[in-house]
């Protein structure tokens, strides 16, 4: 089992501290854990409209380099970072992602012209088409960020909140020009299981896997996104068991920026 998209104490959304995260991991059998800490260099993170320090990335850098020699031999850890795209932090984005030696990048995205989809009010007043093309644009811009970067995280991410489903034959032409652009790119697109309530199980939803798969994507992740220890690997056997009825035998996670191959 892998798990390549936590959190930890170092994201602004999560208090789960990083000991926790990765003695949970080992513990649930994992072989290959990343952390991905938020670097949301975007928008402003509130809660209870009080804002929430950002990422430090030095500190976090040194946790996971001591994580790393404490564990040695327990669990693959990969120092990760999940860059929240948008089009007016690419340059210190781009700074800081070559900062590091990271083993993993994911990039995703959580705003639509610095709206944050997580809030309802991205939502309020719009047709389906007011919602998803912007987002869906997004997507295909952070495909083409100068910096560096692994996986896509969370296509789909949008359907959590969303009052109309998110289907891949809505929008077919789209969703084939970025599955398209990710594979010439040699990227790796996530299957993201940190969905609670939602009318779908995880994300991208079948439906636009398969299509991924038609057009000869072949490399996939699992990702469970925990910020709480009992949410890590959460779903794998649904999503993976997806991913085999498709014709996936392989999960990838990355170390050093290199995919890794687990079979499923
Ligand atoms: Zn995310
Ligand atoms: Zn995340």
């Amino acid at each position: 089992m892998i798990d390549s998209h936590t959190h930890s104490e170092h994201s602004a959304d999560s208090v789960m501290p990083l000991n926790t995260l990765i003695d949970t991991a080992i513990g649930k059998g994992l072989d290959y854990l990343a952390v991905t800490d938020h670097m949301d260099r975007d928008f402003i993170y509130c809660v209870n409209n009080k804002e929430v320090a950002q990422l430090d990335l030095p500190a976090y850098a040194a946790a996971m380099r001591a994580a790393k020699e404490r564990y040695a031999g327990k669990i693959k850890l990969a120092f990760g970072i999940e860059c929240g795209y948008s089009a007016d932090s690419l340059p210190i984005s781009k700074k800081e992602l070559c900062q590091y030696d990271y083993d993993v990048i994911i990039n995703s995205v959580h705003t639509v012209k610095n709206e944050d989809i997580y809030d309802p009010v991205y939502y309020e007043g719009k047709t389906k088409d007011q919602i998803f093309l912007p987002y869906i644009e997004a997507l295909s811009e952070s495909l083409d960020a100068d910096y560096p970067f692994d996986i896509i995280g969370h296509i789909g991410y949008i359907a959590r909140k969303a009052p109309f489903p998110f289907v891949y034959a809505d929008y077919d032409g789209l969703f084939d020009a970025i599955f398209k652009k990710i594979i010439q790119k040699g990227k790796c697109m996530e299957v993201n299981s940190h969905v609670k309530f939602a009318p779908v199980d995880f994300f991208p939803g079948a439906d636009l896997v398969k299509r991924y798969r038609e057009l000869g994507g072949e490399l996939v992740t699992f990702s469970s996104d925990a910020h709480q220890a009992e949410r890590v690997a959460e779903k794998y056997g649904l999503v993976t068991g997806m991913l085999k009825q498709l014709g996936f035998k392989y999960v990838a996670g990355y170390m050093r920026r290199k995919p890794e191959m687990y079979a499923i």
